[in-house]
């Protein structure tokens, strides 16, 4: 090759804009490592030496459509398991890890399934999600020593079922929330915990002023020594914005294990809840390799100093695992233009953020969005997204801001992902203006299979009463 034809080369290498950097792409602490952008500017996702290419997917199969990766599900457990195991072997501490995953915060199936199959034990928080703990249990070979943990109103039929599941021989652990559950569990036989109402308070949206779940420490200190009492737990809120609110519960917590051991010399294990959070902003953010490092040093510590044994650490970090194990990709069906904003269109896409998304309208949430074709492109437009339904509220600002996306091209559909949509949108979708739900699909070893077909009109109207017939 020649010098000159070298050196042009080189130049054009450098004006090309590395697209995978600039949607935020590719990077761990964002936990887009899967994720990258072909030359024509498509979105793919690697499943070890697979790729899936996001693009032909949606279009073979159509929009409004979420797409479940189970092996992204597997790699965070897997990871989280290696960091705590491997820092309480460092730091020789004795105490057991255990891992529950709060169903509540994805109930699919598609869910649940690789993340028991990856070592995690079960949290409920409702009759309803224990009754699909039972099916499990009944209905496929489980390894015997899988545990569960109650939380959530223990009502007559609850506390049967777990009295039944018990019976069973699950392990099986009701939290004691409340003076009545503590009445009403003061037979019971299996292991209990009790949830402590911390005075810390966390940056959270959750972390209420006043808030209505566990004893306060002074009513547990308080309390008559009881045999089965194994467990002491909090859960402060969801999605913690800062180390320091990860951290500064669990010292609150610690302590008072340590001071209620003295009267409950059963008491074994620390449940830290959930709460750990996602960087949906692609901001800097702290990550669960250093907290569990600064969390089993401080357990260490603390039971050292004051002498006691390393209490086994329970963590339910629901949010965390899940929610970047599923990305929903809708089509953009209109253009209109804004004429005084901070975006000059709106994009109207084919879906609903109340209905699909509903965190975006009940608290503001951010979301990262990508374009799912065309993400190579030079010509952009700062745009607000449009939900599908007649609401107003139904769209997405980014928080007054705007989202960056391709210009619309004519005759050329354009489609966009957003990310870490895993966590509690699913249960939490409904029905505004009987718009569909999403198709479901499931992007495993190489194949993609459909979970959940795209609702129909005929399968919307059963939900609201309009069985088989009626209209006709
Ligand atoms: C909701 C909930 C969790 C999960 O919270 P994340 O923020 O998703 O980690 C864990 N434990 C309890 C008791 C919960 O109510």
């Amino acid at each position: 090759m020649s010098d000159k034809k070298a050196i042009k080369i080189k130049t054009q290498k450098k004006q090309q804009t590395n697209w995978k950097k600039f949607w935020k792409l590719g990077a761990e602490e964002f936990n887009t490592q899967f994720f990258g952008v072909t030359e024509e500017g498509e979105l793919t996702i690697r499943e070890g030496n697979y790729i899936y290419n996001l693009n032909d997917i949606v279009k073979k199969y159509g929009t409004p459509t979420e797409i479940v990766f189970p092996f992204i599900l597997e790699e965070r457990l897997e990871d989280l398991h290696d960091y705590f195991l491997a820092y309480m072997k460092i730091g020789g501490y004795k105490g057991k890890f255990y891992y529950h995953y709060p169903m509540k915060v994805n109930q699919n199936k598609e869910f649940i399934m690789p993340l028991i199959s990856e070592g995690a034990h079960m949290e409920v928080g409702s009759v309803n999600e224990l009754w699909l703990v039972k099916k499990l249990w009944e209905g496929e070979k489980f390894y015997s020593k899988l545990r569960v943990l109650c939380n959530g109103p223990k009502t007559d039929v609850y506390i049967k079922l777990i009295e039944e599941l018990r019976l069973k021989n699950l392990s099986i652990i009701p939290i004691i929330e409340d003076e009545h559950e503590l009445e009403r569990l003061v037979k019971y036989k299996g292991d209990v915990g009790i949830r402590v109402n911390l005075d810390t308070k966390a940056d959270t949206h959750w972390d209420k002023k006043v808030d209505r779940f566990g004893f306060f420490s002074k009513e547990l200190l308080d309390l008559p020594k009881m045999r089965n009492l194994k467990l002491l737990h909090y859960h402060i809120g969801s999605q913690i914005t800062s180390g320091k609110s990860v951290l500064e519960p669990i010292e609150e917590a610690m302590n008072l294990y340590i001071k209620l051991q003295k009267n409950q010399p059963s008491l074994d294990t620390l449940d830290i809840g959930g709460g750990f959070g996602i960087p949906y902003e692609k901001k800097p953010f702290y990550n669960a390799k250093k907290m569990s490092e600064k969390i089993v040093k401080l357990l260490k510590k603390m039971s050292d100093e004051a002498g006691i044994r390393h209490p086994n650490l329970a963590v339910e970090w629901g949010r965390y695992i899940v929610a970047p194990a599923q990305i929903t990709i809708y089509r953009v069906i209109a253009e209109k233009p804004i004429p005084k904003a901070n975006a000059k269109s709106w994009y109207v896409i084919d879906g609903s953020f109340m209905n699909d998304l509903l965190d975006t309208w009940a608290i503001h949430q951010k979301w990262h969005v990508v374009p799912v074709n065309n993400a190579n492109t030079r010509a952009f437009k700062s745009v607000w997204l449009a939900g599908s339904s007649c609401d107003s509220d139904d769209k997405y600002t980014a928080g007054g801001n705007y989202v960056l996306m391709p210009k619309l091209k004519k005759g050329e559909p354009q489609y966009l992902a957003f990310f870490d949509t895993g966590a509690y949108q699913d249960a939490l979708a409904s029905h505004h203006c009987l718009l569909s739900s999403p198709a479901k699909l499931i992007a495993q070893d190489g194949n993609i299979k459909i979970a959940r077909k795209r609702e129909s009109a005929e399968s919307i109207s059963k939900l609201f009463g309009w069985s088989n017939g009626d209209h006709k």
